[in-house]
């Protein structure tokens, strides 16, 4: 069977590094795929179609990149290391009608700055700012239906958490304000050049069907924020912690009794117990108690 990357191979990308003299960066978190297997069952997950438009981070040398490309209608890849274009104009030329490359951080990209609004994210995240990334994304790109993307195990593992689990915290109820778990992977060190040193999962996020109002969701963050300050203490003195350091502008004595009793949330359970729908009950009260008071 031809391969969906020609690049996905050990001799295929010391190749093209040596070839333009460059060297992986740690910094940047440069471990790219050298297995075309792993690169096929990324597209698989991501259900591609010639419909689909998708935002990539983090193209690389263009390894997962052009397999995005022949499943794909249109790609466009945001990378901030300035070495890349370059080496992405060789690999990438035969798609040239169809890839436009951003070249910038990736954390400070809005949708003004992409050729298209696009419906899926698809990529091989930089482990450092993934579960930034993931989030930022669903809450800037109105238009992402999903997103499948390699991250570090344990990231992956906070995306997906239950309520009552040891890695649901406040990431976990502020990603499932935007989209929950629908498929993932586990993919082994040897699938990468150089390998990294942490185990890594490929995880596909769907958005969640009834859109959220925006300050909903922000009063429902700090909610999550605040049942988290301290996880072993109760949701109410938690949630008085983060207040008193975050808020000294509202009367906290005042507030938490009128969130909990308009909420209908015990104030003594640990907010590792709270699924999300209680946050988003908390999230209204908060609204509510801000919204007398202004
Ligand atoms: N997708 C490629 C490479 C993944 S490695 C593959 O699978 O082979 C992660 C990539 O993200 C690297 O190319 C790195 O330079 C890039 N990167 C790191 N931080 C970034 C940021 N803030 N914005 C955009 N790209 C970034």
């Amino acid at each position: 069977m031809p391969r969906l990357s020609s690049l996905a191979s050990v001799a295929d990308t010391r190749a093209v590094l040596d070839q333009f003299g460059l060297m992986t960066k740690k910094a940047l978190g440069q471990h790219f795929l050298i297995n075309d297997g792993i690169v096929a069952r990324i597209c698989a997950l991501a259900e591609l179609t010639k419909e689909d438009k998708v935002v990539e981070i983090g193209p690389g040398i263009g390894t997962l990149t052009e397999a995005l490309l022949k499943e794909a209608g249109e790609v466009v890849s945001i990378e901030r290391d300035t070495d890349l274009p370059a080496v992405l104009a060789q690999t990438l030329e035969p798609w040239s009608s169809s890839f436009t490359l951003v070249a910038a951080d990736a954390l400070e990209v809005y949708p003004a700055d992409l050729p298209f609004a696009p419906n899926k994210l698809v990529a091989n995240l930089p482990y450092a700012v993934a579960a930034t990334l993931v989030l930022d994304y669903f809450e800037r790109f109105s238009s992402l239906q999903s997103a499948t993307i390699m991250v570090q195990a344990e990231v992956a593992e906070r995306m997906s958490a239950a309520p009552g689990t040891k890695n649901y915290g406040a990431y976990t109820v502020k990603l499932n304000l935007f989209a929950h778990a629908a498929g993932k992977f586990s993919v082994a060190e040897s699938n990468f050049f150089p390998p990294p040193r942490v185990k890594s999962t490929v995880i596909r996020l769907d958005r969640n069907e009834d859109p959220l109002d925006p300050v909903l969701a922000q009063a429902t963050m700090t909610m999550a924020d605040a049942a988290f300050e301290n996880r072993r203490k109760t949701l109410s003195n938690s949630m008085k912690t983060y207040f008193d350091r975050m808020r000294p502008d509202l009367d906290v004595a005042e507030m938490l009794p009128f969130l909990f009793e308009e909420a209908s949330i015990d104030p003594k359970v640990r907010g590792e117990k709270l699924k999300l729908s209680e946050y988003l009950r908390l999230g209204e009260a908060f609204l509510h108690f801000t919204d007398h008071k202004n």
